[in-house]
């Protein structure tokens, strides 16, 4: 990968760094030159990519992090912090799914979805901006936060409800924290994948409704993971410095 954007000078913290996107997206960092840190709660998978970052020439720190637990975040950004110092690319990534039909779902499930994707989401953007206000971003208009939303933000399906709704949900904070912070030099935008075969559906894209499901897509194919890469890497970096409040869509055209 040769990264488009250079991320040169910034430190950028990715939550669900451990495998599929955010994991894609802290090595993409490492190779723009940015100090990532990879927060999630495996830290064996992420010590590894770590490992991998720092193997190459980057700068790179692997720390403990689950984004439904308050005090895990503020430990986090703290540990991130005392690294390299301030974060200023912020990505929440991190998130689960939770299939089935609203009518037979366990409620419990459910809240796993939201204290992951939304109240995650949440936690780890306005910890940044804390941090980011406090350090002169107003000033320095270094900000960035970068919110992953998901495709199904736009569509109406069997069996995804509460996920595609807090990913609705997520967007839509991405707006209302960037106004509270337009003055305050950090830039919120959400990016909204389409579907790429990561964890989150390990298997499934193998099985008859997994081919089916590819089948009915416009293009007939799933997106790939490196789709994501200019346009994360634009709203994490400089480049990006008047877009705040937007979403953009990565598909290849899935919703339409
Ligand atoms: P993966 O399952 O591969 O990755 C999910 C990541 O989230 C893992 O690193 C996992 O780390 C982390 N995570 C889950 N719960 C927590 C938690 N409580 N605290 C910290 N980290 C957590 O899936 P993807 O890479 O596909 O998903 C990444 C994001 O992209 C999600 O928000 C997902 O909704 C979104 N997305 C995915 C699409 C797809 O088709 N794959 C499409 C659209 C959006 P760990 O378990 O180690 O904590």
């Amino acid at each position: 990968m040769t990264p488009r954007y250079s991320m040169a000078d910034r430190t950028a913290l990715v939550s669900g760094a451990s495998s599929g996107i955010g994991a894609h997206l802290a090595k993409l960092f490492g190779a723009a030159g940015a100090n990532v840190v990879l927060g999630a709660r495996r830290t064996d998978m992420t010590d590894a990519i770590a490992n991998q970052i720092t193997a190459s020439g980057g700068n790179a720190l692997a720390i403990p992090m689950d984004v439904t637990d308050e005090d895990s975040v503020i430990a986090a950004f703290d540990a991130a912090e005392l690294e390299f110092g301030v974060v200023d690319s912020i990505i929440a990534n991190a998130g689960v799914a939770a299939g089935g039909r609203s009518t037979d779902i366990p409620l419990k499930h459910v809240q796993r979805v939201v204290d992951t994707n939304f109240t995650g989401a949440y936690l780890t953007a306005r910890e940044g901006a804390k941090r980011l206000i406090a350090s002169g971003s107003r000033e320095k208009e270094n900000g960035r936060i970068v919110i992953i939303g998901s495709i199904t933000s736009l569509l109406h399906g069997e069996g995804d409800s509460a996920y595609a709704a807090l990913k609705a949900g997520v967007a839509h904070l991405g707006r209302n924290m960037a106004r509270e912070w337009v003055r305050q030099g950090i830039n919120v935008n959400t990016v909204h994948p389409g579907y790429i075969d990561t964890e989150i559906n390990a298997d499934w894209y193998e099985t008859e409704g997994g081919k089916q499901q590819i089948a009915a897509f416009n293009r007939r194919r799933l997106t790939d993971l490196d789709a994501l890469d200019d346009p994360v890497l634009f709203l994490s970096s400089d480049a990006s410095k008047m877009v705040t409040g937007s979403e953009i869509i990565v598909d290849d055209g899935q919703w339409l």
